[in-house]
C-alpha cells in the first residue's frame, strides 16, 4: 500500500485532511494518508517549512516530497533529501497574490494615500491620477505568480515590463532577461514588484547600484522574499527620495523585529507576510494530482531544479 505522510505544520492538518481525502477519492488515488508513520514505509511526504522532518535519510522508500509552499529555500539545500522536490503551484495562492499585488500597485498609481491620510477640509483637485497606460510597472520574476500578476497589470493597461532568468514571451508584457535586461527594466520602472525566489543569485537584486537606476521616486513592492533587497541600501534610497515608498511583505527576519527601522519609516508600509498563502482546497488537488501522475508513471510537475534553487 502507498503511504502519504502529512509532515507539514501539524496545526494545518485540520484544514488539509478533508480536501486531501476528497482529492484522493476524486482522482482514485488508493493510499494511506497519515499523520504518523514508520519513515521506512513512507512513499510521498507533504512538507512545509515548519515540518518536524528535516533528516530524510530514514525515509528509504520515499519517492517525492511535495511542498505546500511556493518558496522552497528552507529545504532546497537539504543534502539528506535525494528524491524529487515539488514546489507548490496553487491556483488559490496565485489568485490571492494577483489581488494583493494589483491592490498595492493601484494604491500608488492612484495616489490613494494623499486622500486617505490627507483629508483636512481643503479641496485640492489639481492632481488627477494618470491612466494606467501611462504608468510603467515592472515585475521581477515571471514564474507562476509573477506572470499572473504581470498579465493582470497588462489587462488593466499598465505599461508592463517583466524580467526573468530565461527569455519569455507574455502577451502585453515587455519581457527582458539577463543583467542588461534588468538595467533596462529598472531604468524605466515607476513601480517595481518583486516576485523572485530566494536563491544565491537573487540575493540583493535591489542594492545601492540597482536602486540608483530607477526613476526618482519609484515605488518598491516586495511580496517575494526579504533577501531580494539590501535593506540598508533601500533605507538610504528612501531617505534621499530616490525611492518614494516601499511596501514590504517579506523580510530577512520574520516576524520583523519591533525595533527594525522599517516599522518607523514614514515611506514604508509593512505587511506581515500575508500577500497570499496556499489555499487548502486547491492545493490539496495540486498535491494529489501530482501523486496520481507519479503513481501512473507520468513525470512529476513543478519539480525544483536543485542547481538553480527554485
Ligand atoms: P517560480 O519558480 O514559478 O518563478 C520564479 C521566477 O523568478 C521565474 O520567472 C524565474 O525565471 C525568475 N528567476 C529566478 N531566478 C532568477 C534570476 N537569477 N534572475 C532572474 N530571474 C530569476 O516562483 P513563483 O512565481 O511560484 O513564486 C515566486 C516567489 O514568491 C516564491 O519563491 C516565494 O519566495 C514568493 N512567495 C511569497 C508569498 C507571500 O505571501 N509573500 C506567497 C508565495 C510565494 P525563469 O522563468 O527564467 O525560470
Amino acid at each position: 500500500m502507498t503511504t502519504i505522510l502529512f509532515a507539514a505544520k501539524r496545526a494545518d492538518w485540520a484544514a488539509y485532511e478533508a480536501p486531501l481525502r476528497q482529492s484522493m477519492a476524486d482522482l482514485g488515488v488508493s493510499a494511506d494518508l497519515v499523520l504518523e508513520a514508520d519513515p521506512a514505509e513512507v512513499d510521498y511526504l507533504i512538507y512545509s517549512p515548519a515540518s518536524t522532518v528535516q533528516d530524510f535519510r530514514p525515509y528509504t522508500r520515499l519517492k517525492a516530497v511535495l511542498s505546500l509552499w511556493a518558496g522552497v529555500e528552507s529545504i532546497v539545500g537539504n543534502t539528506t533529501l535525494q528524491v524529487p522536490l515539488c514546489r507548490m503551484v496553487d491556483p488559490g495562492l496565485t489568485e490571492g497574490m494577483v489581488e494583493w499585488v494589483t491592490g498595492h500597485v493601484l494604491r500608488h498609481h492612484l495616489g490613494m494615500d494623499a486622500h486617505i491620510q490627507g483629508q483636512d477640509g481643503v479641496w485640492r483637485n489639481d492632481v488627477v491620477p494618470p491612466l494606467a497606460r501611462d504608468r510603467r510597472v515592472a515585475v521581477l520574476g515571471l514564474g507562476a505568480l509573477g506572470s499572473a500578476c504581470a498579465q493582470m497589470l497588462a489587462q488593466l493597461q499598465f505599461n508592463t515590463l517583466g524580467w526573468s532568468r530565461r527569455p519569455k514571451d507574455i502577451s502585453g508584457v515587455s519581457c527582458y532577461s539577463g543583467e542588461d535586461g534588468l538595467r533596462q527594466v529598472l531604468s524605466q520602472a515607476e513601480i517595481v514588484v518583486l516576485l523572485l525566489p530566494a536563491t544565491p543569485q537573487t540575493e540583493n537584486t535591489l542594492n545601492a547600484e540597482s536602486l540608483a537606476l530607477l526613476p526618482r521616486g519609484a515605488v518598491i513592492i516586495n511580496p517575494g522574499r526579504g533577501t531580494l533587497i539590501d535593506d540598508e541600501a533601500l533605507l538610504s534610497a528612501l531617505d534621499t527620495g530616490q525611492v518614494g515608498h516601499a511596501t514590504l511583505d517579506v523580510f530577512r527576519a520574520e516576524p520583523l523585529p519591533p525595533e527594525h527601522a522599517y516599522w518607523q519609516h514614514p515611506c514604508v508600509t509593512v505587511t506581515p507576510h500575508i500577500a497570499s498563502e496556499t489555499r487548502p482546497v486547491s492545493a490539496a488537488r495540486t498535491v494529489m494530482e501530482n501523486i496520481h501522475r507519479h503513481l501512473n508513471g507520468a513525470a512529476l510537475l513543478n519539480v525544483v531544479d536543485r542547481a538553480t534553487g527554485y
